[in-house]
């Protein structure tokens, strides 16, 4: 799922490398271009008009941090809106203060809410509790059978009415389920209810006389995610109706384009607290908004490398090394290599922080050859130089490489090979500067 969404983003992305600044044009076509993929992925009107709104806002105010270029700062602006979009923050499940925490399902037939209650059931095993599955869909022909096979899978208990005994009173039977839960020591009822193919009348009834007897501590809306736009106007119909606390989408491995999914948080305006994504019991988890908007980027990596960024690189600093990099003000000197190269140092393995970096690819070979400790030894002749030296390393002739060799416990052949590397450095991240329209990663050694 949102394949498409995440191919177009990157093509969005990709046209801004170039780019050492943003003007007001390249904002609006940027927003245009997103808007589009938004829009064919299938996402809410709405959603998409507060969504644009917010980027052109914040990219035009700056509103991301200095050291970021400008491809970045839209991936971090997207990245939060589409944070946003999902709920924001995370939203765990609430258990009741004297159990049993009673969970309800309810959703349309096919949605998934049967295979739902046996995730549902695993997954609460693993966090220590003792789930029942209730099977409060007697409408379906087989709901009750299904429910015992994947309560079986689950190894999660099962509560029905007895085969045989014609069609029961689900309503019945889930007040039942709450007083066997109590007695056997459950901790948490989970309340499979009877879907339709479509809304209607007697369902909500149906699932709001449940509702009414059980009381649930959660009602979670369980909905089919490939099915478009009607996964929002069914979750409407389902909270007017019945009401419910939560929502969970199913189906995210379907190849579908995922847009009503994703804004179905945002119309309803309530959470999106699991996602089912597979047939298995265990392709399921809570949801989790920062996860999701970085999968549908499909840029982990890159968004850590931003986070990195702006925690270690102090703006002005960089903004005054990407000047003398691009030809600005001053030479890059030892004394900037050096800063550069602590900076980089503090995020972590170079060769890790190198890898994140997109087009870094051709460069594998090279990042994987830098040792860490070698960095200690570039450190330490550096430090040894004058800062006549450092600022213009040109001046370094035979006798002041000996000296800065013996003073760094090093030999002549590495100061050197220091020196070399620093121009080839230098070289290349001119030419990566212009590349990437904003400071790369000047520090890199070559
Ligand atoms: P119910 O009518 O709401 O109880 O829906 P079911 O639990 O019977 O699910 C309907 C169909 O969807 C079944 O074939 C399930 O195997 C399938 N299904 C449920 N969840 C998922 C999912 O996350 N991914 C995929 N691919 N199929 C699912």
């Amino acid at each position: 799922m949102f394949d498409t969404l995440q191919d177009r983003l990157h093509e969005v992305f990709k046209n801004l490398r170039g780019k050492s600044r943003l003007t007001e044009a390249d904002i609006d076509a940027t927003a245009r271009e997103i808007r589009l993929a938004l829009l064919e992925a299938d996402v809410n009107l709405g959603v998409v008009k507060e969504f644009i709104a917010n980027l052109k806002s914040r990219a035009l105010g700056a509103d991301v941090h200095k050291a970021l270029n400008p491809s970045q700062q839209i991936i971090k602006i997207v990245d939060e809106e589409l944070v946003a979009i999902l709920g924001g923050e995370a939203r765990p499940l609430r258990f009741a203060k004297r159990p049993p925490t009673v969970i309800m399902l309810a959703g349309l037939q096919g949605s998934g809410k049967t295979t739902l209650a046996g995730k549902l059931g695993l997954w609460l095993k693993g966090q220590g509790h003792s789930p029942l599955l209730v099977a409060a869909d007697l409408q379906r022909p087989n709901a009750v059978n299904q429910l015992q096979v994947v309560g079986e899978r689950a190894g999660v208990h099962v509560y029905a009415p007895e085969p045989g005994n014609g069609v029961g009173d689900p309503v019945q039977v889930a007040r039942q389920s709450i007083l066997h839960a109590m007695s056997k020591l459950y901790d948490v009822v989970v309340v499979d209810t009877a879907g339709r193919l479509g809304i209607d009348s007697e369902l909500m009834q149906q699932a709001a006389d449940i509702r009414a007897a059980v009381n649930p501590t959660e009602v979670l809306f369980v909905v089919d995610a490939m099915i478009g736009q009607d996964a929002v106007n069914t979750a409407s119909a389902f909270d007017d109706g019945v009401g419910f606390d939560g929502v969970v989408l199913t189906k995210l491995d379907g190849d579908a384009r995922g847009g009503a999914a994703l804004s179905i948080a945002k119309v309803i305006g309530k959470p999106i607290m699991f996602a089912s994504n597979g047939e298995g019991l265990k392709d399921f988890d809570a949801f989790h908004p920062d996860r999701m908007a970085s999968r549908i980027l499909g840029m982990g990596d890159v968004l850590t490398l931003i986070e990195q960024a702006e925690k270690t690189f102090d703006a002005e600093q960089t903004a005054k090394a990407a000047e003398k990099l691009l030809g600005g003000r001053g030479e890059f000197g030892l004394d900037d290599f050096l800063q550069q190269m602590q900076a980089v140092r503090r995020m972590g393995p170079l060769s890790k922080i190198l890898g994140m970096m997109p087009g870094m690819g051709q460069m594998k070979d090279q990042i994987n050859n830098i040792d860490e400790r070698e960095i200690d030894r570039l450190e330490a002749i550096i430090k040894s130089m004058t800062p006549a030296e450092r600022a213009n390393p040109k001046i370094l002739d035979g006798s002041r490489r000996t000296r800065i060799a013996k003073g760094s416990g090093t030999t002549v052949t590495d100061v050197n090979s220091l020196v070399n590397r620093f121009f080839d450095a230098r070289k290349m991240m001119q030419s990566l500067g212009g590349q990437m329209g904003g400071p790369g990663m000047p520090g890199m050694p070559g």
